[in-house]
């Protein structure tokens, strides 16, 4: 069965993707009168089980300047410790020696603020229009010149019957992650499209503990001295950080602290296709394979319970993809975030090129709708795309090498992040 709608009145902007890119483009487009809806594959806004914390640091005013204020507002609901006085060492990442506990450098990142994801995005989802468990199937562009017909698929129960919908729109914007379904569609066309958009396994893992150290609050108090956000800590072929995921309670004397630690090192599921990547087994992996470390931080390791009330777990191999030029339909068709520059997280620089990404793509619609004449669509879209590829490839090639320089004691010094700090990577 199919229904199909025709979103006519003023320029009518389809998203796919309800990650942070996504709502965000939405938000700062809703703001400007466009007419946005969002499909999202996920079933609800708080499916995923995995959430995670980014860093904002050189792309908050930008963000903030492209939300409602009505919504910017609850911006505190999102942040990890959202009582911290932040002052010059709260805004500050500071790199541990993981073995000797010692400071090896600090960066400055004034004005940050740590988020969850899960938070934000329940931020930013508020007054949208989304459609969940609706999947992208195709983008038609043939068969009107100026609109893309998208059709979506349910996602259902295993042998429900799928309905699909079919919506009429002027533009489209793939916000849908690191394995990006519009990031196909568009090289459909090259030769060789569909390996070309494929994302790359990057060869290192990453796993994360979310951990309620049951009451222990000396454990807390352990992570809290070493940085009251989070402290970056490299040891022998690993880096990682221990922080403040969620904050409960209300100051000053009963607040409750969720603390993470995440650690990345080289590796790769292809050699390692039977590893537990979520639940008490992984929490298993994760706590042997990270000895040796000092006892400020091994205690914070070995105390980790090893059981699902406690502890939510998750392993997985970060992906990659370098940017390269694409077929943009005439401008009808872009990606923003994840889907157009998936990268490493080393140096935090994903989200912050993410937030640059929808704020360039408002600029182009509002240029094509509201300059005196009209700028043509086909050429705003090409300088979007053409500042999008040169960003986001560069970022993910830099967070690629921050990360082989992270793994070896000899080239930290060449890192960008001892060079340069946490400061915008292009
Ligand atoms: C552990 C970790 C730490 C990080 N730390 C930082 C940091 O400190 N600073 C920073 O700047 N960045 C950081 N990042 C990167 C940052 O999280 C991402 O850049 C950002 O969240 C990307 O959001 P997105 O909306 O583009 O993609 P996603 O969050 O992947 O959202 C994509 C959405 O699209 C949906 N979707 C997928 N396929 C389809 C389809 N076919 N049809 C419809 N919907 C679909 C998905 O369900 C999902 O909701 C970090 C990332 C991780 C994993």
């Amino acid at each position: 069965m199919t229904a199909t709608q025709d979103l006519t009145p003023n320029p009518a902007i389809v998203i796919i993707g309800a990650g942070l890119t996504g709502l965000l483009a939405a938000q700062a487009l809703k703001k400007h009168g466009f007419q946005v809806i969002i499909y999202d594959s996920e079933p609800h806004l708080n499916s995923r089980p995995r959430d995670w914390t980014i860093l904002i640091h050189w792309a908050l005013p930008l963000f903030s300047s492209l939300l409602p204020p009505s919504i910017f507002a609850n911006f505190d609901r999102a942040i990890c410790n959202p009582h911290l006085d932040f002052d010059e060492w709260a805004e500050t990442l500071p790199m541990y020696n993981g073995e000797t506990g010692d400071l090896m450098f600090k960066s400055a990142v004034p004005g940050s603020r740590r988020i969850t994801r899960r938070g934000l995005r329940e931020v930013l989802a508020e007054g949208l229009e989304i459609q969940w468990g609706r999947k992208v199937a195709s983008l038609d562009t043939e068969s009107n010149p100026d609109k893309v017909k998208v059709t979506l698929e349910a996602v259902g129960e295993e042998g429900a019957e799928e309905e699909e919908e079919e919506v009429w729109a002027d533009h489209v914007l793939g916000t849908d992650g690191a394995s990006s379904k519009v990031r196909e569609i568009l090289f459909s066309n090259q030769e060789g499209g569909e390996e070309k958009a494929k994302v790359m396994r990057s060869g290192f893992m990453i796993g994360t503990c979310i951990v309620d150290y049951q009451d222990d609050g000396e454990m807390v108090r352990k992570v809290l001295e070493k940085h009251p956000v989070t402290s970056l800590v490299m040891s022998r072929g690993a880096v990682g950080g221990f922080g403040v995921q969620y904050t409960t309670g209300t100051p000053p004397s009963s607040l409750q602290h969720t603390i993470f630690w995440t650690k990345v090192w080289k590796g790769s599921l292809s050699t390692t296709p039977d590893m537990h990547r979520k639940g008490p087994a992984a929490v298993r992996y994760l706590k042997q394979s990270w000895q040796g470390l000092h006892p400020s931080f091994q205690c914070l390791i070995d105390s980790t319970p090893e059981d699902d009330t406690h502890t939510k777990a998750f392993i997985d191999e970060m992906g990659t993809w370098i940017a390269q030029p694409f077929d943009n339909r005439d401008g009808r068709v872009t990606l923003a975030g994840d889907a157009g520059h998936p990268m490493l997280i080393l140096r935090g620089q994903g989200f912050q090129h993410a937030v640059t990404d929808v704020h360039n793509y408002v600029q182009a619609l509002l240029a094509i709708r509201d300059s005196s004449g009209g700028a043509d669509r086909k050429e705003a879209f090409a300088a979007y795309d053409k500042d999008m590829v040169a960003r986001g490839s560069k970022a993910a090639l830099q967070a690629l090498e921050e990360a082989e320089l992270a793994m070896d004691a000899t080239s930290v010094e060449r890192m960008l992040m001892v060079r340069k700090g946490h400061g915008r990577s292009v």
